[in-house]
């Protein structure tokens, strides 16, 4: 029986560990895809099917498994449509493979009972843990019916469900810890993850990320003989504002610039806040005559808006804005950033609130 269970536990350990590497940082249960469901009922299904075949004998005569536990995962990770898509292929499995006997009748009804019932506790508890403890509660209860009527002898019953109770509260909480560290890495990656490119003030990207979608798309750009126009902008007289008003209204004029940016551009155009007041947006297969016109539109939008630093108060601010395109006016996109920052200089020098597009000849106003 020690045997049985111990290969038990590598076949979920395995089965879990693989899965999580598919399904790597996503969440099944706000995911809408159909077939993301349909396979995740299909593989907890394949597993029970599996815990099947290697079933614990805990006599030579009585045998048991843990079938419910792929049901549990898919009703926690997946929701109600897995968990009974899971029950169904293991309720087919058990009629093809051991025959239609009152034994299986007994089985198919627990099984499609723990489908749905896992797959309803899914939906009414919030936390795991409770989905959890709600689920396997509900399992040995249903298991304990199936038992008792299908096993007359009272006293190998009691030796039956005593040894399934450890088994499956065993069992199951192995599991349980094991997918919350699982769950909890996930979490973990994915907080770095969107830290490390995203600028926390503003949620637009930070400059890390700026850098990498500049080379990316450089690249991208020689290689399709495209045109790549660079905005960058920088609030005028920004340190008068914070001075003012304090550094806190600051923070709420950087957050408000960024979803003007965002409004403003186009949905695969990059906005990012490369640091302090300053913002750069990379604009995708653009000439420069569309540069300006963009830049512009985003400067006016800019002046035009009152940023509410409270209930009462609002508040203008304006922006200068240097741009530069390969290959309009440069031939070497390496270039790009060094010009957008010598036309946003000339725009500050100028006088500020304007766009200046750089040429490699002259600026130009
Ligand atoms: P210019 O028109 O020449 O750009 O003048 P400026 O005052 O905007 O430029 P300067 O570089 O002198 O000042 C930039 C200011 O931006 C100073 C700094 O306090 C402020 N700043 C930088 N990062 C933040 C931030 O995260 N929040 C707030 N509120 N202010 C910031
Ligand atoms: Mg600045
Ligand atoms: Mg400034």
């Amino acid at each position: 029986m020690i045997i049985d269970l111990f290969i038990n536990a590598c076949i979920l350990i395995t089965f879990i560990s693989v899965s999580h590497n598919f399904l790597k940082y996503k969440d099944i249960t706000q995911n809408k895809s159909a077939l993301l469901k349909v396979v995740t009922g299909v593989s907890c299904g394949l597993l029970g099917i599996i815990l099947m075949l290697f079933s614990v004998h805990i006599t030579p005569t009585v045998i048991t498994d843990f079938r419910t536990i792929p049901i549990i995962l898919a009703a926690i990770f997946g929701g109600i449509i897995p968990s009974i898509i899971t029950a169904i292929i293991m309720c087919f499995f058990r009629v093809l493979y051991f025959g239609f006997t009152k034994a299986a009748m007994i089985s198919i009804a627990a099984t499609m009972l723990s489908g749905i019932g896992y797959g309803i506790i899914s939906i009414i508890k919030n936390t795991r843990k409770d989905k959890w403890i709600y689920s396997v509660s509900y399992s040995m209860l249903v298991s304990t019916i199936a038992y008792i009527i299908l096993i007359n002898d009272k006293a190998l019953l009691l030796k039956f469900l005593i040894i399934y109770y450890i088994g499956i509260l065993f069992v199951s909480y192995f599991v349980y810890r094991y997918t919350e560290y699982l769950s909890e890495l996930d979490e973990f990656y994915n907080k770095l993850k969107n830290e490390a490119t995203v600028d926390f003030l503003t949620g637009i990207n930070n400059v890390r990320q700026f850098d990498k979608y500049f080379n990316d798309l450089a690249k991208q750009t020689v290689r399709k003989e495209e045109s790549l126009s660079l905005l960058f902008l920088d609030i005028d007289h920004f340190k008068k504002v914070n001075d003012t008003y304090g550094h806190s209204s600051g923070d709420i004029i950087l957050k408000g610039l960024a979803v003007i940016l965002r409004d403003t551009c186009r949905g695969f155009d990059v906005v990012s806040r490369n640091g302090g007041e300053e913002f750069s947006v990379i604009l995708l297969d653009c000439s420069s005559p569309n540069a300006v016109v963009i830049a512009e539109k985003i400067r006016k939008n800019v002046e035009k808006h009152k940023f509410y630093i409270s209930d009462k108060v609002a508040i203008n601010i304006t922006i200068s804005i240097g741009v530069s395109t390969y290959p309009d006016t440069t031939d070497s996109i390496d270039n790009l950033l060094g010009y957008a920052d010598n036309a946003l200089y000339e725009a500050k020098r100028a006088g500020r609130n304007r766009v200046v597009l750089y040429t490699e000849t002259d600026i130009q106003e």
